[in-house]
């Protein structure tokens, strides 16, 4: 089973800081597991769960070449003894990037669809599809939101972090920003960033919260200026500032997630955004496997952990 390391908390210092009269911690969920790291961790834990009590042997998901979720999953599935099947996105996916090998040795059996089909993923007939192939198996959806994933992610803020007035994370699909959403206290605000492009995001959010019965007692932002072009995108303002933030802090970042998050998050404080006084807590989600790939693929070397 899963079994979580405690979770440091890192205070940063730095003279802007200081100036604006800023507290800013990092909540290292990178750290939480050496193979499931980040946010994954608390959206897979009870899923796992769940496949059990549904006596189901089989965990089927879907992701890009270079998932953390596929990462995460194979890993958790081979800790529960359970086989796993990864339905991966395109047919130009390269089988032996770092990620994809990684999900191989923990026994995930892989199977690469064009993006048409990926598209229709979640059709009834694809579904019956993959389980004439495949047989019965318990299915995660792409990026593992679900309802389970919000009763996992719920836990990552308690009591100890009723102190911070803003709480900071990065947002994909969306789920775990609802799950910090569902234990937000009322005197803080969440404030997501959105690694996609486009105002779409706001109604989506909006969806998982109804979907999921959420009411948060504090209030939600949803940043959507610090996307660099897209997912997967990057230009080379976000790659320096995360090797700047690395030098300054030791905290390696990921290009997709983690370093537009945290690059808004400086970004906003220097603008006045945050009131003085506030006291901040960034959510590190993790994502660190994907710099491995991303230096294959982009040819930039990231620091990790
Ligand atoms: C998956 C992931 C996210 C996005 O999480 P959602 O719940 O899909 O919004 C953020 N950061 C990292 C590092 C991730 O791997």
């Amino acid at each position: 089973m899963l079994v979580q390391q405690p979770i440091p908390i890192q205070t940063l210092s730095h003279p802007i800081l200081e100036e604006k009269a800023i507290q800013l911690d990092v909540l290292r969920l990178d750290k939480v597991h050496s193979e499931v790291s980040g946010n994954k961790f608390f959206k897979l834990k009870y899923n796992l769960e769940e496949a059990g009590k549904q006596e189901k042997r089989r965990i089927l998901t879907f992701g890009g070449a270079f998932s953390n979720h596929i990462y995460a999953t194979a890993f958790a599935a081979f800790s529960a003894g359970l086989s796993s099947i990864g339905i991966i996105r395109g047919e130009d996916a390269d089988l032996n990037n770092p990620t994809l090998r990684h999900a191989k040795k923990m026994g995930m059996v892989l199977q690469v669809v064009d993006r048409e089909s990926y598209r229709n993923k979640d059709s009834p007939e694809f579904l019956e599809k993959l389980k004439a192939q495949f047989g019965q198996f318990y299915l995660i959806p792409e990026g593992g939101t679900n309802e389970f994933a919000i009763y996992g992610t719920k836990e990552i803020l308690n009591n100890s972090h009723s102190e911070y007035s803003h709480i900071c994370v990065s947002i994909g699909t969306g789920g775990t920003f609802a799950g910090l959403a569902s234990s937000l206290k009322s005197h803080q605000t969440l404030v997501g960033f959105s690694s996609l492009k486009g105002d779409f995001i706001k109604s989506e959010i909006e969806n998982l919260l109804s979907k999921f019965g959420i009411k948060p007692e504090g209030k939600l932002e949803i940043q959507t200026g610090f996307h660099f072009g897209g997912y997967g995108k990057h230009k080379p303002d976000l790659i320096d500032f995360m090797l700047w933030f690395y030098k300054e802090f030791k905290i390696p970042l990921d290009p997709i997630y983690t370093g537009k998050m945290v690059f808004g998050v400086w970004d906003l404080i220097e603008k006045d955004h945050f009131p003085s006084g506030s006291k901040i807590l960034l959510i590190h989600t993790g994502g660190l496997q994907g710099n491995a790939g991303f230096a294959e693929k982009a040819g930039i070397e990231l620091p990790t952990l």
